[in-house]
């Protein structure tokens, strides 16, 4: 019986929210974003989607206004700072919407080291973690919040640093700063209220099971390829976690034998050279849409 509904709280649009609608539509939903749409109901998994503003999310969640959430790490760090008896728990890593909290500093300035932010001012979205940061360092400075366009804030001398998320490094540039510090990496998580009933439990566990299956496949390739017999540990060597290959006989051929394996990791162009060096043929690399363990 399915009575309940599971409540997931997704970001409505901006960074997290396209990986967070593909990788759910992988996994039999059928999420679309639209302008006015906050509320999406699913007969899959019989699910309702939240669409609000990512900073909500955690506190959604921890108020059980929602069950579990998609958010970035970063987001959920600050919230349990900011919040230190939540209900909070995450359940796993979802490997997209990568990026580092960072302390970066005026290209041409006196900033060299932690230590010369002593006394200066950083501004930031993200207040508590560069408090409980500057507190592991024995750093003394003014913190100014901002809620957008904290690159700015050395322009116009109102702060010395700032405290941002980075990806690329691009917008730093842009603005004539360059990193100081990486205080923490991210990437998006799936979050839940620890108190969740256990029909509700066990539907979060259903939803794992297919997030999981999708994001395992996700790098991982399937090979088939042709090869001598007595260079099959040498293949194993070569291919990144590749376990226990399936060899087969081939007509009319006793010294070549055909191999299929997957690979949990990325195949790249060098590793396909490789492979060649070692007189593989008739090479296929075929991308997996699920992995069921
Ligand atoms: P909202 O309107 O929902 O409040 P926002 O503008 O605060 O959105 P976004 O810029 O969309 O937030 O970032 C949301 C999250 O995406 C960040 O908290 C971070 O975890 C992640 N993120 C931010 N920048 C990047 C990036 N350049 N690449 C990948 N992920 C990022
Ligand atoms: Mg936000």
């Amino acid at each position: 019986m399915q009575n309940q509904r599971l409540r997931i709280a997704l970001q409505k649009s901006g960074k997290l929210s396209e990986g967070c609608f593909e990788l759910l539509n992988k996994c039999s939903f059928k999420l679309r974003s639209s302008k006015n749409h906050y509320l999406i109901q699913s007969k899959e998994l019989n699910t309702s989607f939240y669409l609000i503003r990512d900073d909500d999310i955690p506190g959604f969640v921890d108020s059980d206004a929602s069950d579990i959430g998609i958010v970035g790490e970063n987001g959920y760090f600050e919230y349990i700072l900011e919040n230190p008896n939540h209900n909070l728990e995450v359940i796993t890593k979802l490997g997209f919407a990568h990026c580092r909290l960072s302390i970066a500093v005026p290209e041409e300035g006196t900033i060299k080291s932690i230590n010369d932010l002593h006394g200066k001012t950083i501004a930031t979205s993200y207040p508590e973690s560069l408090r409980d940061f500057l507190a592991k360092h024995n750093v003394e400075a003014k913190i100014l919040v901002m809620h957008g366009s904290v690159e700015l804030a050395p322009k116009i001398a109102i702060a010395d640093a700032i405290c941002d998320l980075v990806s690329t490094g691009a917008t730093l540039k842009e603005n004539a700063l360059v990193e100081l510090e990486v205080i923490f990496e991210s990437e998006a998580v799936l979050i839940a209220n620890k108190n969740v009933d256990t029909e509700i439990r066990s539907r979060i566990d259903e939803l794992v099971f297919r997030l999981q299956s999708v994001i395992d496949a996700r790098d991982s390739k399937y090979i088939m390829l042709h090869i001598d017999k007595a260079q099959i540990s040498k293949l194993q060597e070569i291919l990144p976690g590749c376990e226990s290959p399936t060899v087969l006989h081939l007509h009319g051929n006793d010294e070549k034998v055909a191999v299929h394996v997957v690979c949990k990791e990325g195949i790249f162009w060098d590793t396909i050279t490789k492979l060649k060096s070692i007189g593989a043929s008739s090479i296929l690399v075929l991308p997996i849409e699920k992995m069921m363990a």
